[in-house]
């Protein structure tokens, strides 16, 4: 074959053949793409790999669902498509999204499969317990719209439900737990019921699901119904969470059924794990859409589970929530508008209140927009982002620093507590900003940022949340967009589960106090009021020469609480000012920094060196963490925990093609009508 021939071979065909040889070897009928719909076999929704395309679940060699152990970073390729592509953190979940897409389903269908997948294969993360935030592109009309699918707190609920047992009793939430190594006693508020909100999630999907579908609503759960039905064995991260949370999740007893063998002990990697349960809650929900959770014998079962007065093996005593029926009856899934602020020749689109998320990244893009961040880009870039520079790491997280001394005092559920001039205009000014990026000084680090000032009441601080949740991005055949993170809160949630799901702990998002020294919080806890998040799904579009929205470039979004906001700045400054790929600019050191002295640095890409010199401290040895420590920077090489999930959209060779990025950190891929370019 010469080169021309070469160049004109049909990839699709290419690996085709090798699947054959691959599956001959492995004894396998030739079955593998029964989704194929036509007689010639593709790679639409199969993984790439060097040996030819593999279909998740397949069980053959490269078959990317094969429970591994999960590890702090496996560097991963960029996945290039033609016209559709879903990035998830886990293989089942990307390919219940990818069927819907190959045969004519929208982003928003596409979401709505992702979830169901999604809380049965990484339940510890998101799930019908739980809530969520989007934000969609439709390309037709070139139209964003925000979703809030935020869990609330119940009617019931005073500014100190978090903090107090009662009016009467102030004594904090039951259960309190006595420490094994220490024998402290500390009191776990995410056990009690009073950290419960009323999910929001299947709301919210729901919604965007009637705005922008095009299948019908009730086709959207095969894939989580016979998985649940069929089994699939149990992933690392998944078995990981279990064993983290084995004790705790003794609190329900249909939990510790679930999640727990016989004995007690974790049920393992790989072991085959099935969910009638949650296969009977998609089918009520495929067939009455949200009302079967929010009413009726599920909503029923909710109640009961928050209102649980004692659990564990020991029957200790819990504080109950007080949200009653009426609670998930009333609740509203939310169309909200989108931050949209411009960063140099581009539109940066985020999730808005309850989220602080859009807003923080918007106003550290702000301040960042104020300085030549493109001649600090990481150098000898490589798959993994390259390594980053002093300076570039040092710009960001100053930038983050202020952006999040803004977050802590003045963000919280707009329903309820206005931001400063009434809208995200006086935030996101961008001579407030400039002024803000004139506190920056190249040559040290401002350790912790003041908020800035106006004209509010008397506000304190809060800067309180946990670590759980998934992000998932999708592009439908239509260009149309979605990107949403959803959440239970902390790992494993509350470690209550009825229905075959977890119900989230997302109220301890919530200020536990009601005011500092310095006046009323913003994110105090109110009766149905929405906890403050810094999920943060974000859009980027193309600055249009008129000064509108053009062309989308770009969706991304991670978990991580409220280190979300750092994983997703980093991710859009490594795209569009540094010129990265999707898969570089998530694989990219997770570095930035909350209103701290600290700075993160990730230590678990391997572009750092986070071993401890004799005598000296952790990554004492890696010169960007020296560079950072000499400017003043308290540097930690911690792992981080991001899953960030993105698409590019691209030029190469004269046409467009969907890039695809999903993190080495988790057990996410990347599929769609992929090819090897
Ligand atoms: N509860 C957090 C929030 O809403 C998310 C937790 C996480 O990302 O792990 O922002």
């Amino acid at each position: 074959m010469n080169r021309l021939d070469k160049a004109n071979e049909n990839p699709m065909r290419r690996s085709f053949k090798l699947t054959a040889t691959v599956a001959l070897m492995a004894g396998v009928a030739m079955t593998l793409y029964a989704c194929g719909g036509n007689s010639e076999p593709d790679n639409q929704c199969a993984q790439l790999t060097d040996n030819g395309a593999v279909v998740v679940g397949s069980g053959l060699p490269g078959d990317p669902s094969a429970p591994e152990l999960s590890s702090g970073f496996k560097p991963k390729a960029l996945v290039s498509a033609r016209s559709y592509m879903v990035v998830t953190a886990n293989p089942h979940a990307s390919k219940a999204g990818c069927e819907v897409l190959k045969k004519g389903g929208s982003a928003a269908d596409a979401a709505v499969a992702v979830q169901m997948v999604l809380g049965l294969v990484e339940p510890q993360s998101s799930g019908l317990g739980g809530g969520a935030f989007m934000l969609h592109y439709d390309a037709k009309t070139k139209k964003v719209q925000a979703y809030d699918g935020r869990e609330t707190a119940p009617a019931a609920a005073t500014e100190d439900y978090l903090r107090h047992i009662s009016a009467t009793n102030t004594a904090p939430p039951l259960p309190v737990l006595t420490a094994p190594e220490s024998g402290a006693s500390f009191n776990l508020l995410r056990q009690s019921g009073r950290s419960v909100g009323t999910p929001g999630a299947v709301r919210m999907l729901e919604l965007a699901q009637k705005d922008y579908g095009s299948l019908p609503w009730k086709d959207l759960f095969q894939s989580g119904v016979q998985l649940a039905t069929d089994g699939f064995p149990i992933s690392g991260r998944m078995a990981d969470a279990i064993a983290g949370s084995r004790t705790l999740l003794t609190t329900d007893p249909e939990a510790a059924a679930y999640f727990l063998n016989a004995d007690g002990s974790a049920k393992a990697l790989g072991t085959i794990i099935k969910n009638p349960a949650y296969a009977a809650s998609l089918t009520s929900l495929s067939a009455s859409g949200a009302n079967a959770l929010y009413t009726g014998p599920i909503a029923e079962n909710i109640v009961k589970k928050i209102k649980m007065t004692s659990g564990g093996s020991t029957s200790f005593p819990i504080t109950p929530g007080l949200t009653e029926l009426s609670d998930l009856a009333n609740y509203q899934a939310k169309r909200r508008d989108p931050v949209c602020t411009t960063y140099r020749s581009y539109w940066v689109c985020g999730m808005g209140a309850p989220s602080s998320g859009g807003m923080t990244v918007a106003s550290a893009l702000g301040v960042l927009e104020n300085f030549d961040l493109g001649v600090y880009k990481p150098t000898a870039l490589d798959a993994n982002g390259g390594k980053p520079t002093v300076l570039g790491v040092h710009l960001v997280s100053e930038a983050e620093r202020m952006a999040y001394a803004d977050r802590n005092k003045y963000m919280a559920d707009t329903d309820f507590v206005p931001l400063p001039g009434g809208s995200t205009a006086a935030l996101l000014d961008k001579k407030y900003l400039k002024s803000r990026a004139g506190l920056i000084s190249l040559g040290r680090s401002m350790g912790t940022a003041t908020a800035g000032t106006f004209n509010t009441t008397p506000l304190g601080s809060s800067d309180a949340e946990g670590k759980g949740t998934t992000h998932m991005t999708i592009v439908d055949k239509q260009g149309n967009v979605v990107v949403m993170t959803t959440t239970i809160e902390s790992g494993m949630g509350s470690f209550r589960m009825t229905n075959g799901f977890l119900l989230n702990n997302q109220l301890t998002d919530f200020s536990v106090l009601p005011s500092d020294s310095t006046g009323i919080i913003a994110n105090r806890v109110q009766a149905n009021k929405r906890p403050r998040s810094s999920m943060a799904p974000t859009l980027v579009f193309k600055l249009a020469s008129d000064g509108s929205v053009g062309d989308f470039v770009m969706g991304t979004g991670s978990p991580g609480g409220a280190t979300i906001i750092q994983y997703v700045t980093k991710t859009l400054v490594g795209v569009l000012d540094w010129g990265m790929d999707a898969q570089q600019a998530t694989s990219m050191v997770d570095f930035g920094a909350a209103n701290s002295a600290t700075t993160n640095v990730g230590g678990e890409n391997p572009n750092v060196n986070a071993t401890t010199p004799v005598g000296g401290i952790a990554g004492g040895s890696d010169p960007l963490v020296s560079g950072l420590r000499a400017l003043g920077h308290t540097v930690s090489v911690a792992a981080q925990i991001s899953g960030i999930s993105t698409i590019v959209k691209a030029q190469r060779n004269g046409s467009t093609v969907l890039e695809g990025g999903a993190d080495p950190r988790r057990e996410g891929i990347v599929l769609g009508d992929t090819f090897k370019p």
